[in-house]
């Protein structure tokens, strides 16, 4: 693999293609036999090849992102993570066809495909992420993945985090957030289920790395954060634990113990993701307009 060129200035294609490279070469992205027990299910890729996006660790979101009812005071801006962060590369990663057709058929049991990609697949993610920030590290940028830094704190009804007003019982989060490090990336926008819907969809799960070099931004094609969700209603009728509403979207206070009882069936792995398939935004922007316009 080549050297990403920072003699005159960052090649976001070849940074691109390196990203790529380290994804095709990586182990995990397979289910295995030590996975499954299935011979039918042997051998079937959880992901797709990422969507990528590049913003700049100083976009003004990310000081939007601190606001109480966005995210709150305990996210950490790129530049927090990582003194003299310039650019922030998200990507999201669809799940494949076979994992997100296999959970299309129940309305509330989690496919045996889900569930290892939910599990094995986030191992593979987080594995995927730190081999894309040594890359760049061996390219001389310093660079860090805040989703496995020591300083990485989740917020699950109200714990996790102390010290702030505004943390109550039904604050879920962390302060560091993948879909909205996706969101000014230009990677897409929310959708009523509170997953980002990309032009890939929704079904997939999101990571992203922290580097000091300064790449060009990609653009945002979309001005709200709803754009790219035609608030149907889909995701709220599929949704077994009745945890999501047109008027209030998600609400986390239902879909986290739903989560958390799959995980007392189904161990040592959990999951349920079924707003995410059988919906209009599985795999695609369901907004014409917006679709049409990329
Ligand atoms: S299913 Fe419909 S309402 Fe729900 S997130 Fe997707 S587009 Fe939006
Ligand atoms: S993950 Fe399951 S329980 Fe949670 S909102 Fe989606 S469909 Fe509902």
């Amino acid at each position: 693999m080549g050297e990403i060129n920072r003699t005159n200035g960052p090649d976001k294609e070849k940074i691109i293609s390196e990203v790529l490279e380290v994804f095709r070469s990586l182990d995990g992205n397979t289910v295995t036999e030590k996975m499954s027990d299935k011979a039918d299910l042997i051998g079937t890729h959880l992901f797709d090849e990422p969507l990528i996006g590049f913003a700049s660790a100083q976009d003004p979101l990310f000081d939007e992102y601190k606001r109480y009812g966005v995210i709150g005071p305990w996210f950490m801006k790129p530049e927090e993570w990582l003194p003299g962060a310039g650019t922030v590369m998200s990507m999201f990663l669809p799940f494949s066809d076979e994992v997100k057709k296999s959970n299309r058929e129940s309305d509330t049991v989690p496919s045996d495909l889900w569930l290892i990609g939910r599990v094995e697949g986030q191992a593979f993610i987080q594995s995927f992420i730190t081999a894309v920030r040594d890359r760049l590290q061996q390219d001389g940028a310093s660079a860090l993945v805040p989703l496995v830094d020591e300083r990485f704190r989740a917020v699950k009804g109200g714990k996790g985090i102390t010290g702030y007003d505004g943390i109550d019982e039904k604050t879920y989060g962390s302060n560091w957030s993948e879909r909205h490090a996706a969101y000014a990336a230009g990677l897409g926008t929310f959708g009523l289920s509170k997953g980002l819907i990309t032009r890939r969809g929704v079904a997939g799960r999101y990571c992203s790395v922290i580097f000091d070099t300064e790449v060009e931004p990609d653009e945002r094609p979309y001005e709200g954060i709803y754009d790219y969700c035609s608030m149907c209603g889909a995701c709220a009728r599929r949704c077994p634990a009745d945890a999501i509403t047109l008027e209030h979207g998600k609400d986390h206070t239902i879909c986290a113990p739903w989560l958390t009882h799959s995980g007392e069936l189904y161990a040592p792995r959990f999951g349920c993701g079924k707003c995410q398939t059988k919906v209009p935004c599985e795999s695609q922007i369901p907004v014409k307009k917006f679709r049409d316009m990329l």
